[in-house]
């Protein structure tokens, strides 16, 4: 059992510059609060807690993150409260138990909605500081070494859990060692019995490797010594997980597993990693396609090494990693070298490659909306191999395994994704589905007037790809929408002479009825989900510029009055004109009694008129009652084109007929022109000499009456709601 002064002789043999103060006081801290408190081992709680801060320290973490992994269980399993951190801790650890702790609260469930959130929560409390992942790995890790004393139900659980979420999360943040561990942890608990089989095989060979390992090192070393190079060599254990995932793969008996001899030589700098790999390649023949350099060209989680298989002494294969320091510290401990080379700065990028990855994830996941896609990518994100492919000047570009041409397009810019209209692999055109391999040169031709389709999400594997092209067909649908919506809402505009509301007075309109922006309003009447009629009876007119409302309902008001209706004998009754039909006498006309309103007079013809007809019980009998000079007001519509003096020619015509005109307004740009004038008139007749003479004037293509409408344009208000 790991006890305090072991604890800080560990830590500081792996990191010199440790704040031993800090560590003791969060230890002090931990073990005072988790007082009495048990393992389910029988041992005190605070033992788990140096141990995960152990973990830790092996990554090279700093002092913060060590002490966090101390109390990283207080706040949840006791009384202490997180401003209780913060005072006696401070700001930064207080964030890291608190990120800890809410990742605990988590709960991995089985249907795929829960996992969602889950993954998403998890990746938004990692994007604030990726250390609270580091903590939560190493927490997990220890719970994984000592499952054995908790029942089985939840040991398989917890395995599950681990292999599914934890696992391919270390592997993407680069630690590998808690990620190996991990999975032959999983391994043991999820398939004991082939576990301990292999084990026993793996075990009765072992003096073999080793003897064997010898036996290569010292051929090599003599030759490097001659060069004048130092390194480090060891005969590197593969683990019993990946071993056993080999001889599935490759479906073949442990004894043809050749890679399991392995040695990796460590050097100063990479030059030297090359001039090693020369050494090796003089001294055993390599396997063809066996050589990989991920020193210049990296693998996604940032990790760099040579890798080469040779056929060693007694013609057994034999594979051999060379790396420099550096890249081993990273090869094995992945993201927490940002930690370690802070100062340094020269493996900073590769940290950034891995947040880069992490800030691309809760990018795209807001593009995703369907769960089922989202778990998908995210594993195939999380577990991806790489191909890597050139560009045509040589560039290299990095793809996960099974990647298409169309993904290639897009892992180079979206812009040249989206307008792909052909591609060549290896200077031959191919489909844009073509799989990818290592290797491969690939060209993307592309067309302004190209467009991504709905097929196109079957071609892509990538996240990205797919992300892009339905947020563009997404969008696409949207701007449809839009500008159908316009158009249609326009036409209920037109209909009543009105104009298009202004933006601010739009996004009012929208707001009011749960919409975020004026597009999403439009584009809700363009694709159905909300009437054109809905929306016009949202539309103030009274909220419209002064000149648009004017013309019309101040004449109507004066001109007409309380006078000019007869009804059934009954005197001083409240009624109004139709604004859809605007009858003038002469015209067959009929009433309609409304509620709070008095009587709606429409022409006997009129549609809206007709509709109200089926409520008997609400018409009522009317007829004119026309002084000898009394007049009314008519709106006339014309349409003409558009000339000088248009306006002074028509307004002539019609006081040539003893009319007068109350008001003009000309509307529209290009040919015909829409013109409405507002017409006092006498009768029907007296209109109907009016429209003759205005129909002669030169340039006037049609003159009507403005007609067939069912909204009120002096309130907006739609009279056949209104009406019942
Ligand atoms: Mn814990």
């Amino acid at each position: 059992m790991l006890n305090l002064a072991q604890f800080i002789i560990q830590v500081e043999s792996f990191n010199s510059n440790i704040n031993i103060p800090l560590i003791r006081k969060a230890y002090e801290f931990s073990d005072r609060h988790h007082a009495g408190q048990k393992r389910e081992s029988g041992e005190p709680y605070v033992t788990h807690c140096l141990e995960v801060a152990l973990i830790l320290a092996e990554q090279h973490l700093d002092s913060s993150t060590i002490a966090a992994g101390l109390i990283h269980d207080v706040v949840e399993d006791t009384q202490v409260t997180i401003e209780m951190i913060k005072k006696e801790f401070g700001e930064e650890i207080s964030l890291l138990v608190d990120g800890v702790t809410k990742l605990g609260l988590l709960k991995f469930k089985s249907r795929e909605e829960e996992q969602v959130e889950y993954f998403r929560k998890m990746l938004l409390s990692m994007a604030r500081d990726i250390r609270v992942i580091l903590i939560k790995l190493a927490d997990r890790l220890h719970n994984m070494r000592t499952l054995q004393f908790v029942k089985k139900e939840k040991r398989i659980r917890v395995s599950r859990e681990t292999r599914d979420v934890y696992a391919p999360l270390a592997h993407r943040f680069g630690v590998a060692t808690v990620k190996a561990e991990m999975e032959n942890l999983c391994f043991k608990y999820l398939q004991s019995e082939k576990y301990y089989e292999l084990a026993e095989k793996i075990e009765m060979t072992r003096q073999e490797r080793e003897d064997y390992i010898k036996k290569v090192s010292r051929p090599i070393k003599k030759e490097l010594v001659k060069e004048g190079l130092k390194v480090s060599i060891s005969g590197r254990a593969k683990d019993l997980n990946s071993i056993y995932r080999k001889m599935r793969l490759r479906n073949l008996p442990l004894e043809q597993i050749y890679d399991l001899q392995a040695i990796r030589i460590l050097s100063k700098s990479k030059g030297a990693c090359y001039q090693i790999l020369g050494v090796i390649h003089s001294l055993w023949k390599p396997v063809p396609d066996r050589f990989h350099d991920y020193i210049a060209n990296p693998k996604s989680n940032g990790y760099q090494s040579l890798h080469t298989t040779v056929f060693g002494p007694g013609g057994k294969m034999l594979e051999i990693q060379i790396r420099t320091d550096v890249m081993h510290y990273i090869a094995e401990y992945g993201i927490a070298a940002h930690w370690l080379y802070k100062e340094g700065r020269q493996q900073m990028d590769k940290a950034d490659r891995q947040m880069s990855w992490l800030r691309e994830v809760l990018e795209w996941q807001k593009d995703l909306t369907n769960p089922a896609e989202f778990l998908e990518y995210l594993k195939i994100d999380l577990l991806q191999d790489d191909v890597y492919v050139y560009t045509p000047n040589g560039d290299l570009v990095h793809l996960p395994a099974n990647s298409t041409a169309l993904d290639f397009a897009f892992a180079i810019h979206s812009d040249v994704g989206l307008k792909t209209m052909g591609t060549k692999v290896n200077d031959k055109m191919v489909p844009l589905g073509t799989k990818l391999k290592s290797g491969d040169a690939v060209t993307i031709l592309t067309s302004p007037n190209q467009k991504p389709s709905h097929d196109w999400l079957r071609i892509v594997q990538t996240t990205k790809a797919r992300a892009k092209i339905k947020r563009w067909l997404n969008q696409q649908g949207f701007e449809q929408s839009v500008s159908l919506g316009t158009e249609i809402l326009g036409r209920e505009l037109k209909a009543v002479r009105l104009n298009m509301p202004s933006a601010s007075t739009m996004l009012d309109i929208a707001q009011g009825m749960g919409f975020v922006s004026q597009e999403a309003l439009l584009a809700a009447v363009g694709n159905g989900t909300v009437s054109g009629k809905h929306v016009m009876t949202r539309i103030n007119p009274e909220e419209l510029p002064e000149a648009k409302q004017s013309l019309v309902k101040k004449f109507i008001d004066t001109a007409r009055g309380g006078k000019g209706i007869k009804i059934q004998g009954i005197g001083n009754m409240m009624f109004r004109f139709a604004g859809c039909c605007q009858p003038i006498p002469g015209e067959q006309i009929i009433g309609f009694i409304t509620r709070g309103r008095g009587i709606t007079i429409h022409r006997f013809d009129c549609a809206n008129a007709m509709e109200l007809s089926q409520q008997p019980e609400r018409v009522i009998e009317v007829e004119w009652d026309v002084a000898k000079d009394q007049s009314f007001i008519v709106k006339l519509e014309i349409l003409l084109e558009d000339r000088k003096k248009m306006l002074s020619d028509i307004t002539q015509s019609i006081s040539d007929v003893d009319a007068n005109v109350r008001g003009a307004e000309i509307s529209g740009k290009g040919v015909p022109v829409v013109g409405v004038f507002v017409v006092e008139v006498k009768n029907l007749s007296h209109l109907n000499k009016v429209i003759q003479k205005v129909k002669k004037v030169k340039g006037v293509i049609s003159i009507d009456r403005a007609k067939g409408v069912d909204i009120d344009p002096f309130t907006g208000v739609s009279q056949k709601a209104d009406e019942r």
